[in-house]
């Protein structure tokens, strides 16, 4: 009997373990539900960002291309999933939905809910595919899931390696009479006027087969990993945050191509994939962790509210833009709006920068990631938006306030400043960190507030907010 595969974020045909329990049970209908309410049902106004709907675009075609090359095609619908696949699975007589877990509050909702919703003969399978682990499976001694990520890597060490990759389906058998499907040009996720995405074109290949190009690549250059991952002129991460993001491959997949590497590269990197983890296991514990501190400050003397007055709202958008007058600053958030992605060491500066300099509540700055990231991940992003802040179940980190004029000088990111913000590229190795007087272009504004000025600011309004 017909099997249904719910895609989400798992837009892969290999280590598929929906699919391939699918494939193993029947013919196969997959389908993929664009369902812009569904986080607006569990009271999270999380629609898609931009970046997010350029990607799922190629994604889906990227797939639907890899059925196509087995005879196969993909149903895309949109509208409410539950409703969707529950008439989908009533029109083909379907035997089983599966699907893997996913841990957004929304999609353990809409899972709960397409259980009673399925027709009676038909069940809703639950696979665990996107992690290395599924998720609460590392406890602490009493059992519970971890909520400091130092111990819940040292755990999760103990307890791999994680489970065997599943190999591909050999073939795909689908109903002779499949359901209708939309048509993706239709659902106009592509930038018409202004095409703002340019930059995107050119930064990156999406799709599962550049998802496994780019780890090979990575194969060769895990090693530098130690060294060279938090400079961010050099193109030394794996850039495979949207992929793992969308599912364009597994995190297992990665773990086993990499692990024979030995390298001190290849520990830390592991230790990087056991973040995203980790940050899986934070959502599954406080669904709501992007929305809402978890620390006894009082928020309302900590941030300076945007919405209380102008200039704290043209000091958020100075920030967005990439126009603080800090360079390394400026540089990530133009990188961010070019490509849709940034490197980890400057998202950490920017956020910090946005916290702490202008004291600005971290979850402005968590939006606007979410809305211009091709990775943009609620887990991920809320995790580490959180642990910049110190207002999460972690380390408190606010009182450690990041200075990016050094860390700037210290990350060597002369040449990354030159390629984001042009009208700096004149400037010599030494100058470019922090423009002197009479060095600085005219068409280069002045620093938004001093550095020394925000910092004392900040441990001030800190103090302030703990009644201290
Ligand atoms: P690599 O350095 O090559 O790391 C390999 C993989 O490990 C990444 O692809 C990612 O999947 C995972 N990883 C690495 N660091 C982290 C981390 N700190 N937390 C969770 N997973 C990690 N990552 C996202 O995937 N989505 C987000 O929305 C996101 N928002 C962030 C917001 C802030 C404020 C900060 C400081 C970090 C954020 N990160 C997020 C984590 C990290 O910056 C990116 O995963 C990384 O820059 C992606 O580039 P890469 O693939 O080259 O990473």
């Amino acid at each position: 009997n017909p099997q249904i595969v719910w895609l989400r974020r798992d837009l892969r045909m290999k280590d598929q373990p929906a699919l391939h329990a699918a494939a193993e049970a029947g013919p196969v209908v997959p389908v993929y539900v664009l369902d812009d309410d569904r986080p607006k049902q569990s009271g999270s106004d999380r629609c898609f960002g931009g970046a997010h709907r350029w990607w799922l675009h190629h994604s889906l075609e990227s797939l639907g291309k890899s059925f196509g090359a087995r005879n196969g095609s993909i149903v895309l619908r949109r509208g409410d999933s539950v409703s969707v696949l529950a008439s989908i699975a009533d029109e083909i007589g379907a035997e089983a939905v599966h699907a893997n877990r996913h841990y957004e509050p929304w999609w353990r909702e809409a899972e709960e809910e397409l259980k009673d919703a399925l027709p009676d003969g038909c069940e809703l399978v639950l696979h665990d595919g996107n992690y290395l682990m599924p998720p609460g499976t590392a406890t602490t001694g009493s059992g519970d899931p971890y909520k400091i990520y130092t111990p819940f890597s040292k755990a999760m060490l103990d307890l791999f390696p994680p489970r065997d990759e599943l190999p591909e389906p050999d073939t795909i058998s689908q109903p002779s009479d499949m359901p209708d499907s939309d048509d993706l040009s239709d659902w106009d996720l592509l930038p018409t006027k202004p095409d703002w995405a340019a930059g995107f074109r050119e930064f990156w290949k999406v799709g599962e087969d550049a998802a496994h190009d780019r780890l090979e690549w990575w194969a060769d250059e895990v090693a530098a990993y130690d060294e060279s991952r938090n400079l961010p002129s050099k193109d030394e991460t794996s850039q495979m945050s949207p992929h793992l993001h969308w599912g364009e491959i597994s995190p297992v997949t990665i773990w086993h191509r990499l692990k024979d590497k030995r390298s001190g590269g290849w520990k830390t990197y592991e230790k990087e994939l056991i973040w995203r983890d980790y940050a899986q296991n934070i959502i599954m514990q406080f669904p709501k962790y992007p929305d809402q501190s978890y620390r006894d400050y009082d928020e309302q003397v900590l941030w300076r509210h945007p919405n209380r007055g102008h200039l704290i709202q043209e000091e958020l958008e100075a920030w967005q833009q990439g126009r603080t007058g800090y360079p390394i600053v400026d540089a990530g958030m133009r990188q961010l709006w070019k490509t849709g992605w940034m490197h980890n060491r400057v998202r950490m500066i920017a956020a910090s920068f946005l916290i702490k300099h202008l004291l600005i509540d971290w979850r402005h700055g968590e939006r606007w990631y979410w809305d211009c990231l091709v990775d943009g991940d609620y887990a991920s992003n809320g995790t580490n938006w959180q642990w910049v802040a110190g207002t999460g179940v972690d380390s408190n980190m606010f009182p450690r306030i990041m200075a990016p004029l050094s860390q700037s000088e210290k990350f060597d990111a002369a040449d990354y400043i030159r390629q984001y913000v042009p009208e700096l590229s004149d400037l010599s190795d030494e100058d470019i960190h922090d423009p002197p007087e009479g060095k600085r272009p005219d068409d280069y504004p002045e620093k938004i507030i001093g550095h020394k000025e925000a910092r004392e600011r900040a441990l001030q309004a800190y103090r302030d907010s703990k009644g201290e």
